[in-house]
């Protein structure tokens, strides 16, 4: 899936289950973090404007091969819990968000043909077992991935209206504020004055 979708998935479970921001954000980093190994696309488009030529050697070779597995999971745990007030719950909130990261992954992060099956080589860059990967596997651009984002996106803007923040805190806790106002306004305007 998307890092977008990740990012929002992530960040829902992290209000759900923390008691403060710090803890939030970590948790949903863990959450988001296994896409750095694409990060090698950056890589590739420079390559690509310098000589001209498509290539996407460095995003297709490491994506899904460097922090797309339990060692990387392990990994970003023990480094996310360092900064962690709550650090029990926190390590134990990231590793399973990282992991849900890789399901989802598991699920939705198919190429355009139905050969294009993108496997999740867990054990990866220790171990090369084991590798899952299901025939179901839909489209990175599919319509099941677009529902679950635009879901997700709705979904938090409502918890972010009975809550009092949203994932916009997790950059900038001012512009979260003024966010969550306008947001709370609208709901007023269009469901009356409870909001509910
Ligand atoms: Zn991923």
């Amino acid at each position: 899936m998307s890092p977008l979708t990740h990012f929002f998935g992530s960040w829902i479970i992290a209000a759900a289950t923390t008691d403060n921001s710090r803890d939030r954000k970590l948790v949903t980093l863990a959450g988001v973090l296994p896409d750095v190994d694409g990060l090698g696309i950056i890589v590739d488009m420079a390559r690509s404007a310098y000589s001209g030529q498509d290539s996407f050697f460095y995003y297709q070779y490491y994506h899904h091969y460097l922090t797309h597995g339990w060692p990387a999971a392990v990994v970003f745990t023990i480094v996310l819990t360092c900064f962690a007030r709550r650090h029990f719950r926190t390590a134990l909130l990231c590793f399973l968000v990282f992991n849900l990261h890789l399901l989802c992954d598991l699920f939705g992060s198919r190429g355009p043909t139905p050969a294009d099956i993108w496997p999740i080589p867990y054990g990866e860059p220790l171990f090369h077992h084991p590798i899952f990967s299901w025939h179901g596997q839909w489209r990175l651009d599919g319509w099941q991935n677009m529902t679950i984002f635009v879901f997700l996106v709705f979904l938090e803007l409502w918890l972010a209206t009975r809550r009092g923040y949203s994932f916009v805190g997790f950059f900038n806790q001012k512009l979260d504020k003024i966010f969550v106002d306008v947001l709370k306004k609208w709901k007023r305007d269009l469901f009356g004055k409870s909001g509910k």
